[in-house]
């Protein structure tokens, strides 16, 4: 096995076991390893730190497996890496009303690289990395093994792979070929996945919690729920007793697929509207026109995709903050939220206040919301806290 030799300031963050180490780190490589093989991390004198994968086309030139000198990379370190991902989602595996959660949060369950989740009787796998590419298949197996899945579909079609040199691919990895639109259940209500050509693996598992929590708010209200995708809020809200739900998104297929979950809940059509369009425009455009809402959900995409674009990310924030707020009748609900890691709840509680401020305003946090269990968070990892939300009472 070749060695990866850590400039000598840069070993602390891996001692702290941070999965990470970015090329600015490595003093030198010795032996020749291909990208994708494992790889011992030591220290200018030899001492083992830890062991991982490497990929030189990556600023991310090693992504970490173990810190045990005595734990080998193969199938059985495989094996048991998905064993714990798994028992730690028994809770929800026996949950009577739900069917549909992430079974692997890559770095956060030790598997850097490795997604993979659960829709009903389909697992679907996202391999993110070289180094997971190369163990796809033996990963694959193992999880039938231990799951018994009607099917593995791949869903590897994302285009952070292209930065791994790696080409973007989707398709049936074991078992029979799943349907395009795969029925689960997300607390007893009824959702159809397009688990082939949907947004991440389909549907956003990470907001479970949250559109319960939002749903409470619901009762009697006129809801909009921008950047709505399938409906997710929108059938909980529905649910709740909604009055009015209107669905805004800028994908077409998205709306459609959110019109049939809402008729599949046993939803009256009439009750509910979807535009397609810019949310930021809509925003504006229901001001000029006066519309109102009792209660409103921004659930945008990631603004902030790198630290360049923090700032134009914050304003973006604002921006729609500011909009909804604007169109909230007196003690409305805003349920708003930021899946950029690089904008954590401080940052994004500054954004609600400026755009409070500019709205004039009084608004309550009532409660902060972060991503469901099956997400969970790293301590050693800080990245992996990516969702955060507020939800306020706009006064
Ligand atoms: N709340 C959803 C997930 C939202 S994901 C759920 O619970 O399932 C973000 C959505 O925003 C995507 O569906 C994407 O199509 C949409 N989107 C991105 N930019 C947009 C824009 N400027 N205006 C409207 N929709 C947008």
């Amino acid at each position: 096995m070749s060695d990866v030799i850590l400039k000598p300031g840069k070993v602390k963050p891996v001692r702290n076991r941070h999965p990470w180490i970015f090329s600015g780190a490595i003093q030198r490589i010795k032996g020749n390893p291909a990208n994708g093989d494992i790889v011992n991390i030591l220290d200018t004198r030899s001492r083992f730190l830890a062991r991982g994968y490497l990929n030189r086309l990556s600023q991310i030139t090693v992504r970490i497996l173990t810190w045990n000198d005595d734990e080998n990379i193969d199938e059985d370190f495989f094996l048991r890496r998905l064993q714990n991902a798994i028992a730690a989602r028994s809770a929800l595996k026996k949950a009577p009303d739900t069917n549909a959660f992430r079974l692997c949060y890559g770095e956060s369950d030790l598997i850097p690289g490795l997604i993979v989740d659960r829709y009903e009787e389909h697992l679907i796998l996202q391999a993110l990395t070289m180094g997971i590419e190369r163990w796809k298949e033996c990963i694959a197996d193992l999880l039938l093994d231990l799951l018994h899945p009607q099917s593995i579909y791949e869903r590897s079609d994302v285009p952070s792979r292209r930065k791994e040199g790696l080409p973007l691919t989707a398709g049936s990895l074991r078992g029979s070929e799943p349907p395009d639109l795969v029925e689960t259940k997300e607390n007893g209500h009824r959702f159809l996945v397009d688990i082939k050509k949907g947004q991440k693996t389909g549907f956003y598992l990470d907001q479970r919690e949250n559109r319960r929590k939002v749903s409470l708010y619901c009762k009697e209200a006129r809801v909009l729920n921008c950047f709505a995708y399938t409906g997710g809020f929108s059938v909980y809200a529905a649910a709740a007793g909604a009055i009015s739900v209107d669905n805004v998104d800028s994908s077409i297929g998205a709306l459609e697929i959110a019109s049939q979950n809402m008729a599949l809940n046993g939803f009256e059509q009439s009750s509910a509207q979807y535009t397609t369009g810019d949310v930021f425009q809509l925003l504006r455009d229901y001001g000029h026109e006066g519309r109102t809402f009792d209660l409103i959900i921004l659930d945008p995409p990631k603004f902030a995709p790198s630290q360049g674009k923090v700032a134009a990310a914050c304003r973006g924030y604002k921006d729609i903050n500011l909009l909804a707020m604007r169109i909230l009748k007196p003690g409305g609900i805003l349920a708003t939220f930021s899946c950029s890691s690089l904008i954590n709840t401080s940052l994004f509680q500054k954004v609600l206040f400026g755009a409070s401020v500019d709205a004039g305003r009084d608004v309550h946090i009532i409660e902060y919301l972060s991503q469901g269990s099956d997400h969970p968070v790293l301590l050693t990892f800080p990245e992996s806290a990516y969702l955060k939300g507020l939800l306020c009472r706009v006064h």
